[in-house]
């Protein structure tokens, strides 16, 4: 995703940190401090591999709570082991 630009209108790419919202399952799962690659036209959200794993990792560990909550917050670094 380095330097490349938006393929939905062209905008350049910064990094930042953002609150991510990310769909596992059918269901909706917000992420904060996520490390993600944001168009500065469109604000289109890009997450590398690695980080998009992570992002999973988290979904499904954040699972089991979703039955109480309905928009679980969790942080980007917190453990997943
Ligand atoms: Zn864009």
């Amino acid at each position: 995703m380095r330097g490349d630009r938006c393929e939905f209108c062209d905008g350049e790419m910064e990094q930042r940190r953002v609150l991510a919202r990310f769909r596992f399952k059918e269901q909706t799962v917000y992420v904060e401090s996520v490390p993600a690659w944001v168009c500065n036209k469109c604000a289109e959200q890009y997450f590398d591999a690695p980080v998009y794993k992570h992002l999973e990792e988290i979904a499904q560990q954040r699972e089991h709570i979703q039955k109480t909550i309905s928009f679980p917050l969790a942080e980007f670094e917190m453990v997943t082991t």
